[in-house]
């Protein structure tokens, strides 16, 4: 089956065949109710009603010949209509809510399938087996096409039911019942779109939730294979605004900010403004390398010592760094920073990465360094290639203080004029609540990172947008922002400082194409043709001159009290959310 699936991949390509057809095109059969005159609601009251009746009918009739002692088998004919409408209210009461059940029965899949060795096959059947546990009550609501009278009722709500070819059909069937993994349909099909949109299909039918608001169409899932998104069945639509003109280093940007947060992009384009009338924000780049720290253990400390003597003696740093730098023309050792718990020793490496975020890179010459150790010191232990002091997608000290990505600081000398007639503020309150909030109320809570207003929310919205990891957002939003007032207290200086901006302007997500026209917005597409590195640094000194804008924005609304209006103008309008949470 597998060979003729490939075999056919490329002429059965499932929307040139897929037409919209009515449901009993699809199932070859008529439902019974359709063929009343009455609604199917109607209909099922009227047979409700009728077995009820018939039951209290007949058991009080029962009741009767027992006190008078008549035979039970001795009928007249009210109890003979009476004994023929229970069993036909009966018949159609079972048929109509009892088919589903049996057939879940007959369908159980067999008990010797969980017995298969392959992981994700179990996980497959875990998952088929959740969708078994929907109530009947829920299936009848929301099935798509997995027991025909459930789907007659879809059919009645939805009208019309897409069909897949008979090919697709076979392979849909045999995902849900759990004998080929959804997993393997890329390599299967060799089709990328054909395998998402029958998994999405089989998903349908093993949920019985429909899928109806998550596009299929219009994206190239040949492009995410292999290194972006395992299992796709779609994906999601996020709105991109745009925040400009950003003045940054005597160059204009527009930044491209993917978010659902009404007032966000508003914010930052309000923050842009201030700082292009007040002539422009600058930055500095403070630092670049990413780091990875492996954990290894040792049978005792002294051992683990001796390491952490050797990695740090600069005797042998050229050594190692030709050991590591073997992982790729970009990937330059910059430094190895070791730190001891008892046995166990955390090598915190840190490289360049050209214009790569780097976590591949600096994997592969963390594993080249280890392979090289192993000689010298057949005792140690690997027991991760990441033991967390790296650290990567967590609030850590050591990224704080030590940097990891691109380190960078942005400033800015907002004039007067314009903190009153754009910012709506004067420098003052706006020096008192960045001393208040961002200092001391942060420092009350505790934070690790996160002296500033929302450095996040900006982080995030250019992250998505522009093909980064978003889970580094954790790391990367660190950043304290300061504001004093200067000029004998007229204009206001702010900066941010960031030591921790994890971005790449290739691998990853960002050879994506929406995420590649954004970066090529920024004008930092790709490899850098000038210097290996100069585009993801230039997207670092972005991002930090984005934060800046939102963070001027903000703190101004804040300080102005206008945070709640501005929220309610962009985030209500004019929509009534109950209306449309069905
Ligand atoms: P990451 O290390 O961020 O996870 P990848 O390993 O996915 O990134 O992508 C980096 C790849 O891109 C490497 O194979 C590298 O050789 C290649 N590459 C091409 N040009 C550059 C460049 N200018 N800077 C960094 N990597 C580059």
């Amino acid at each position: 089956m597998e060979a003729r699936w490939r075999s056919s991949a490329k002429p059965v390509q499932a929307p040139k065949t897929t037409k919209t057809v009515s449901f009993e095109e699809v199932s070859g059969k008529a439902s019974s109710s359709e063929a009343l005159p009455l609604s199917l609601h109607l209909t099922n009251a009227v047979f409700f009603s009728l077995f009820f009746s018939v039951v209290y009918f007949l058991l009080s009739r029962w009741r009767e010949k027992i006190r008078t002692s008549t035979p039970l088998h001795l009928v007249n004919l009210s109890e003979i209509v009476a004994i023929f409408a229970f069993i036909a209210s009966f018949v159609y009461l079972l048929g109509f809510f009892g088919i589903d059940f049996v057939q879940s029965l007959i369908l159980r899949p067999s008990t010797d399938l969980w017995n298969s060795e392959d992981e994700e096959e179990n996980e497959a059947l875990l998952r088929k087996e959740d969708a078994r546990k929907i109530p009947c009550g829920q299936a009848l609501d929301c099935s798509v096409t997995s027991a025909p009278i459930i789907s007659a009722q879809k059919v009645v709500d939805e009208k019309l039911v897409k069909l897949t070819t008979e090919e697709d059909e076979e392979i849909i069937k045999a995902i849900v019942a759990g004998t080929t993994p959804s997993y393997s349909l890329e390599s299967k099909l060799g089709d990328c779109k054909r395998a998402a949109s029958i998994r999405r299909e089989a998903l349908g039918r093993i949920t019985g939730k429909s899928l109806s608001g998550l596009p299929l169409d219009g994206f190239d899932y040949e492009s995410i294979l292999g290194q972006c998104c395992e299992m796709p069945i779609g994906y999601v639509q996020i709105p991109v605004g745009i925040a400009w003109p950003l003045l940054l280093n005597g160059k204009e940007y527009s930044v491209p900010m993917a978010t659902t947060e009404g007032c966000l992009v508003a914010s930052t384009n309000r923050g842009c403004k201030a700082i292009h009338l007040s002539g422009g924000a600058s930055s500095v780049l403070l630092k670049d390398g990413m780091t990875r720290a492996p954990v290894v253990r040792f049978g005792t400390a002294k051992r683990a010592a001796d390491l952490k003597f050797y990695l740090e003696d600069p005797e042998n740093f050229e050594t190692l760094a030709v050991v590591f730098n073997r992982s790729s023309r970009f990937a330059r050792l910059q430094g190895i920073k070791c730190v001891i718990a008892g046995k166990n020793l955390y090598l915190r490496f840190t490289c360049s990465t050209g214009d790569a975020m780097g976590m591949n890179m600096v994997s592969k010459g963390v594993q080249n360094v280890l392979d090289f150790l192993q000689t010298d010191f057949p005792d140690m232990d690997v027991i991760g290639i990441s033991g967390n002091f790296c650290s990567d997608k967590m609030p850590a000290a050591v990224n704080w203080i030590e940097g990891r990505g691109k380190s960078v600081v942005c400033e800015a000398i907002i004039k007067g004029d314009v903190v009153r007639k754009v910012l709506k503020t004067s420098v003052e309150s706006l020096v008192e609540l960045n001393m208040l909030k961002n200092l001391t109320g942060s420092a009350m809570a505790g934070a690790l990172g996160g002296f500033n207003a929302h450095a996040s929310n900006i982080v995030s919205a250019v992250y998505i947008a522009t093909g980064q990891d978003p889970a580094q957002n954790i790391e990367s939003s660190h950043c304290i922002t300061m504001m004093e007032a200067v000029n004998e207290g007229n204009d206001l200086h702010i900066s941010v400082t960031m030591p921790s901006i994890e971005v790449g302007t290739v691998g990853g997500g960002t050879q994506l194409a929406s995420q590649s026209a954004c970066l090529n917005l920024l004008g930092v597409k790709g490899a850098s043709q000038e210097s290996p590195g100069a585009n993801s640094r230039r997207l670092a000194t972005i991002v930090a001159g984005a934060v800046l804008a939102g963070e001027l924005s903000l703190m101004s609304a804040l300080a102005a009290g206008q945070l709640v209006k501005s929220h309610m103008k962009y985030n209500r309008l004019s929509k009534d959310v109950s209306k449309t949470s069905s």
